[in-house]
């Protein structure tokens, strides 16, 4: 079907019918369980390419006011806005050799932002800085990263290639205790821990990948002494080789362009296509995008917050493939906020609309790929936001390339197997010399309360624990009972939205408030277990119901590989606009309701 032909029902049937076939011939029985970590024998994978061997230092054995867990934006914004508010000595711990977090990692040929950078890049007001492509590469995030790091000087107290190994909270000096695996061990008034959601690479279980004797790495950890050039491209050492990418969610759709020009031979092993729409990427000057005051970097992501988050914006600022999607997701994300009164009118409605895009995504396809055969096969059958939609004006066209084969790997749940030379799908043996592992990041193993970084909190309870037995236990996500001055950034039972910067600058501006009144009164940050059960008794009351949605997706990451997404109070349901609006409100009425006075001195 194509955009032109009418949405009949005969037609939205078919299509309907369509989406079920594909999804079932995708599910597999071992859902999450297919995946690799990058850890034990296939630690290699995630060692730090960037900075050579972390130079020698002593451990540190002092006292803090903040340890932050995690150096990228949300870690930098917490510092940030903790020093705004005067607080002196934060200490960030991160893992990678310097700030930036996922732009740390991510250095991969191609790598841009599809988030208009405008809006995607925090303290543009605060920094003067004015972005000069509307979709910034990533060096240029990862510099804006350091930018913020050195204006606020976090750069004294941080600790890099260091990971925390764990938080204990001591209540004779009401302080926690943090050590790391580099030996440190030093205390902190408060702790924020701020470790990113996809922040573990994951390798696919191939049988027989160990097996393969040429070079691999995962496109988080870039190997530029094999591939030579830069993420601008120029990958000489690619020259004549037979290159394979598995993997063509977001990072592959960014990467396969470039493999496309530099390698001798490119395979694109396909599981599931994803939706490429156009992203226009172009130069912008301070004029363009009214750069002309204080405030309109935070003017403009407010708008197109409002926008994505089927909210009433007046005008689109951004004026983007994410805000054309506004009049889709002004249906669907209230609905999952609340049930639409009459069920049966709206999913006829929404299913309408998502026709319409989904169909143009796909006559997108066979307007740009020469080969029917080969548009056929990059055409997803799926509604749009099943997975993360993706944007790209080079994508489509690397198909038109004789040295680029899509090899299509859904009828068997992905590549079958590798050997010694390569990978086989179907029967046939791929011969390659490079394989490149663009399969993403594992989802939920990085916050506190994975278990990962244990957090023992009053009396010796692992947060760990308490959550398992009695379910997650927050005041608004931040704050929890039986673990004073902790403070999560970017968690579950907060709200959440794609521009995720703004979303970790708002928690940030949150901690450091919370910090700020508490040091003011001489006082802890904990709530009481009455105000967690209002919390969560006003989450559970309006719980969304994004179930049907998800369960008739293709499997991701995003429905946890096909089995669906848990309804359940795990999220504000109204939105990130509305809380946004109800933590400030909450900041200015009632926020000594989780200040309790101090009783020990501080040494
Ligand atoms: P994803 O998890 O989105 O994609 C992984 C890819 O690997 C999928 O295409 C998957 O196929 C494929 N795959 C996994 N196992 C196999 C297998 N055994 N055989 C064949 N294919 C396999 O990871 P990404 O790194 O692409 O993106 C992760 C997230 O990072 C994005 O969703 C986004 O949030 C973020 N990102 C953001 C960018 C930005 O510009 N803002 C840029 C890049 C990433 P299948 O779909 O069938 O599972």
């Amino acid at each position: 079907m194509t955009r032109s032909q009418e949405l009949t029902p005969e037609a939205l049937a078919g299509l309907r019918e369509r989406y079920r076939a594909e999804r079932e011939r995708r599910v597999r029985p071992d859902g999450v369980r297919q995946y690799l970590g990058a850890d034990a024998r296939f630690g290699y994978y995630a060692a730090d390419p960037y900075t050579a061997g972390p130079t020698e230092r002593e451990p540190v054995r002092d006292r803090v006011d903040v340890a932050v867990v995690g150096g990228g934006f949300g870690g930098i914004l917490a510092a940030a806005r903790l020093r705004g508010q005067g607080v002196a000595r934060v200490r960030v711990v991160e893992k990678g050799g310097d700030f930036g977090g996922t732009w740390y990692w991510n250095r991969y040929p191609g790598i841009h932002c599809d988030i208009e950078s405008h809006v995607y890049l925090p303290m543009l007001d605060e920094t003067g800085y004015v972005p000069e492509w509307k979709y910034a590469p990533g060096e240029e995030i990862r510099r804006h990263a350091v930018r913020i790091a050195e204006k606020c000087d976090l750069y004294a107290d941080a600790l890099f290639s260091t990971a925390v190994t764990s938080l204990t909270w001591d209540d004779a000096c009401e302080a926690w205790t943090v050590t790391t695996d580099r030996g440190d061990e030093f205390r902190a008034t408060y702790a924020v821990t701020a470790t990113g959601t996809l922040s573990d690479l994951k390798l696919p279980g191939i049988p027989g990948i160990e097996d393969f004797e040429g070079h691999t790495f995962h496109t988080s950890r870039w190997d530029y002494a094999y591939t030579g050039g830069t993420p601008d491209g120029g990958l000489s050492g690619l020259a004549g080789k037979r290159v394979g990418v598995v993997g063509t969610g977001a990072t592959g759709v960014q990467v396969v362009p470039k493999l496309a020009e530099d390698a001798g031979h490119l395979y694109v092993f396909q599981r599931t296509p994803s939706s490429v729409d156009v992203r226009a990427n172009r130069r912008t000057t301070a004029r363009d995008v009214g750069a002309d005051h204080h405030g309109w970097a935070s003017a403009r992501r407010d708008n197109f917050l409002r926008i994505v988050s089927g909210e009433d914006a007046g005008e689109d600022l951004v004026a983007d493939g994410w805000t054309a999607s506004a009049a889709l997701l002004e249906k669907l994300l209230p609905s999952f906020r609340r049930p639409p009164g009459d069920r049966a009118a709206f999913e006829a409605a929404y299913e309408i609309a998502d026709a319409g895009r989904m169909n143009g995504i796909r006559a997108r396809v066979e307007e740009i790929v020469t080969d029917p055969a080969t548009a056929d096969r990059l055409k997803p059958w799926y509604r749009y936001a099943c997975k993360r939609p993706t944007f790209s004006d080079l994508y489509l066209d690397a198909f038109n390339r004789d040295n680029v084969t899509l090899v299509d790997t859904a009828d068997t749940h992905g590549i079958e197997r590798m050997t010694a030379h390569g990978v086989v799908v179907g029967g046939t043996e791929y011969a390659l010399d490079c394989l490149v592992f663009a399969t993403g990041f594992s989802v939920g193993v990085s916050g506190v309360h994975s278990g990962r970084l244990p957090v023992t909190g009053r009396g010796g309870t692992l947060l760990r624990d308490a959550w398992a037995a009695r379910g997650p236990r927050t005041l608004h996500g931040f704050t929890g009972n039986g673990f004073p001055n902790l403070i999560q950034l970017g968690g579950t039972q907060s709200a959440s939205s794609v521009n995720y910067t703004h979303v970790l600058d708002e928690h940030a501006v949150h901690a450091a408030a919370l910090v700020a009144a508490a040091e003011a009164g001489d006082c802890l940050v904990e709530p009481s277990p009455e105000a967690e059960d209002a919390w969560i008794a006003s989450l559970a009351e309006n719980a969304p119901d994004h179930e049907w949605f998800h369960a008739e997706c293709t499997p991701g990451y995003y429905n946890a590989e096909g089995r669906g997404r848990p309804n359940g109070p795990t999220a504000y349901p109204h939105g990130a606009v509305a809380f946004h609006a109800l933590l400030k409100r909450w900041r200015e009425q009632s926020m000594d309701e989780i200040l309790r006075p101090r009783t020990a001195a501080r040494s």
